[in-house]
């Protein structure tokens, strides 16, 4: 008799301290799975052509990777060309001072000054830098060459020089040559290669092994469908170069990975507003 009654409570007892346990256990697994999630989607900010619309810099200087390394963003993009003797330089445009990039010697070129009086850097010079600056990934386009053999070539020099300078896990490479970024994908099979010509469908660039898309906003625009399609193939995306407010909040709101911007310390502050 007595034992019935002693025994019926600690029965309820052990229910409900299981059934509290269950909860618990269910709370802990949603804030696990809950908090990596969030922190995923953050959309992070690369500097186009480094943080060059800021006092003493100048498009893909070496000033310009430093200021964007002191404002911490996550990445700072910057363009190499090969000159004629293979010399990669570190320029956007395709010539500099009127003289063809690709097609010159380095001799000639190496005294050319930029806009904000440093010499036009070599990406060894770039490379040394970056590598006391510890923060900012390097976002490293690749221009494209004359030929699909010029565009491997540069890829090879690419990837030896910074392999050699023990960069590797901090660069990620984008190139708009299909050539090129196939030739960075097959050298540096673990670092990101992202295509930026906005022709190929996330699955086509599944498919060649790519991280993902870096494509004009105005191409995922078009195909907003991309952004769930690539996300479901475990793909990257990225846009350039979004420098209207209006943009950066659209392409925040369909949860971006990264965006590229001539004005990275107002996207910094986008991204906070409108995540
Ligand atoms: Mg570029």
């Amino acid at each position: 008799f007595f034992g019935y009654f002693w025994i019926k409570p600690k029965v309820t007892y052990k229910i409900y301290i299981m059934k509290q346990l269950k909860l618990s256990l269910l709370f802990l697994l949603c804030v696990l799975v809950a908090v990596p999630v969030s922190a995923k989607r953050k959309t992070k900010v690369i500097a186009h052509r480094g943080y060059w619309k800021t006092e003493g810099s100048a498009q893909n200087s070496i000033r310009s990777l430093e200021r964007a390394n002191e404002i911490k963003v996550y990445g700072s993009e910057f363009d190499v060309h090969l000159t004629a003797d293979n010399v990669p330089v570190v320029f956007h445009d395709s010539k500099i001072q009127g003289k063809p990039i690709q097609t010159t010697p380095y001799a000639e070129l190496k005294d050319l000054k930029l806009p904000n009086g440093e010499t036009l850097p070599t990406l060894e010079q770039y490379l040394d830098r970056a590598k006391k600056l510890k923060k900012t990934k390097l976002i490293f386009e690749l221009k494209s060459h004359a030929t699909p053999q010029r565009d491997r070539e540069a890829a090879k020099i690419a990837v030896d020089m910074v392999n050699g300078k023990k960069l590797t896990k901090r660069t990620e490479y984008i190139a708009f040559s299909l050539e090129a970024a196939k030739e960075l994908h097959r050298l540096s099979p673990k670092t990101p290669v992202y295509y930026l010509n906005g022709d190929l469908s996330p699955k086509q660039l599944k498919e060649l092994g790519f991280a993902g898309l870096d494509y004009n906003y105005k191409v995922m625009q078009k195909h907003p469908e991309w952004f769930a399609e690539a996300k479901d193939l475990k793909l990257k995306t990225n846009v350039w170069t979004v420098d209207d407010p209006q943009v950066m909040k659209e392409m925040i709101e369909n949860g971006v990975d990264f965006l590229t911007t001539d004005y990275p310390e107002e996207a910094q502050k986008a991204v906070h507003l409108y995540r």
